[in-house]
C-alpha cells in the first residue's frame, strides 16, 4: 500500500500557531522533510514530535524528489514543512508535489499559517482578488521594472520583501506609484514586534526612515489595487506615454506634456521621465554589452 505526502503548514514566528491535525501528522508520520532541520528542531521540540528530520532544500529538492517519491510508493508517510508557513508558497516542494503526482502518490495538504495570507486578513486593503509575486528581483532596475508590470493590475499586489532591501523597495514603490497609493507594510507577523501599516508611500517611508529598527524583520508588501477613477490612472498613462515622447524630446518637455496630457503633476512626471530614460539607457547598456560579449 503506497503511503501519502502531507503537506503541512507551520508558524510564522508564534510556536503555537499550527492545527491539532498538523502536530497529529508530524507525531504519525515516518520522516518529516525540514527545509532546516536546525531551525525545525524548535518547532518539533516544543509540540513533543519525535519523528526523525531530514533535510529537503531548495539544493537538493530534485536530486531528492524521487528517493522520496519512492519511500512512499513502498508504504512510508512523509511530511514535508519548510522554515515558516505554507511549504511550497516561496518555499521548496514543487518539485517533489509535482513529480509526486505524476507517479500517482496521494498528496494531502494540512492547512495553517501563511505570511500573505495573514497579511492580508488585517491589512485592511481589498482582499476580493489579489495576486501573488513571491519575492520581486533584488537589483533596482529589475524590481522597478517588476513593480511596473503590476502597478496597474486592478487587484491587490502581494510580495514579500526582506530587511536588507524594504527600504530601497520602498523607494522604488514612491518612484513608480507616486504619492497618493495605498500601501500596507505587515512585520513580524504573530511575533513581539508585530506592526501592520496601511498608509500612502512617503507616510510609510517617513517609518521607515524615523528608526532604523522600523527596517528589521520579515515583511509582506500590498499594494491596493489600482482605481481606475482616481489619478492613480494617470501613472498607468505616464508608463505608456513617456517612453514615446521620450524617443522625441528631452527630459523636461516630454515631462511637460506628460503632465498636460494625464493631469499627473508637474514634478512626479520630470521623476517618472528621468526614471524611465535611466532604465532604457540602462537596457541600451546592457544590449550592448550582451552584442560585444
Ligand atoms: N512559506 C512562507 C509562507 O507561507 O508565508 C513564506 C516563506 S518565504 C521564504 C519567507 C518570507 O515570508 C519572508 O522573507 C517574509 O517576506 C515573509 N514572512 C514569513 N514570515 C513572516 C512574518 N512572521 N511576518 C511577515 N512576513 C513574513
Amino acid at each position: 500500500m503506497s503511503g501519502t505526502l502531507y503537506i503541512v503548514a507551520t508558524p510564522i514566528g508564534n510556536l503555537d500557531d499550527i492545527t491539532f491535525r498538523a502536530v497529529d501528522t508530524l507525531k504519525s508520520v515516518d520522516v518529516i522533510l525540514a527545509e532546516d532541520t536546525r531551525h525545525s528542531k524548535t518547532l518539533v521540540n516544543h509540540h513533543e514530535i519525535d519523528t526523525p528530520l531530514k533535510a529537503f532544500h531548495e539544493h537538493n529538492e530534485t536530486h531528492k524528489a524521487q528517493a522520496v517519491i519512492e519511500a512512499i510508493l513502498e508504504g512510508q508517510n512523509i511530511a514535508l514543512i519548510s522554515d515558516a508557513g505554507t511549504p511550497l508558497i516561496s518555499d521548496p516542494g514543487y518539485v517533489l508535489v509535482r513529480e509526486a503526482k505524476k507517479a500517482g502518490v496521494n498528496v494531502s495538504p494540512i492547512p495553517g499559517p501563511s505570511a500573505m495570507i495573514s497579511a492580508m486578513s488585517a491589512a485592511g486593503v481589498a482582499t476580493d482578488r489579489f495576486g501573488f509575486f513571491g519575492f520581486l528581483p533584488n537589483k533596482k532596475a529589475a524590481r522597478i521594472k517588476a513593480i511596473q508590470a503590476i502597478a496597474h493590475i486592478d487587484q491587490t499586489a502581494i510580495f514579500y520583501e526582506s530587511p536588507k532591501r524594504i527600504l530601497a523597495c520602498t523607494q522604488d514603490l514612491l518612484a513608480v506609484l507616486g504619492d497618493e497609493r495605498i500601501v500596507c507594510l505587515a512585520k513580524e507577523l504573530t511575533k513581539s514586534f508585530e506592526t501592520i501599516k496601511t498608509d500612502n508611500i512617503p507616510n510609510l517611508l517617513n517609518y521607515l526612515q524615523e528608526d532604523v529598527m522600523h527596517q528589521k524583520g520579515e515583511f509582506v508588501v500590498l499594494i491596493s489595487a489600482v482605481d481606475k477613477d482616481s489619478k492613480v490612472h494617470g501613472e498607468e498613462q505616464l508608463d505608456k506615454i513617456l517612453p514615446i515622447l521620450l524617443a522625441e524630446m528631452g527630459t523636461s518637455k516630454a515631462a511637460k506634456l506628460a503632465a498636460k496630457i494625464t493631469g499627473v503633476d508637474k514634478k512626479h512626471c520630470y521623476q517618472r521621465a528621468i526614471l524611465t530614460s535611466s532604465l532604457s539607457s540602462s537596457a541600451v547598456l546592457n544590449s550592448k554589452k550582451d552584442s560585444i560579449s
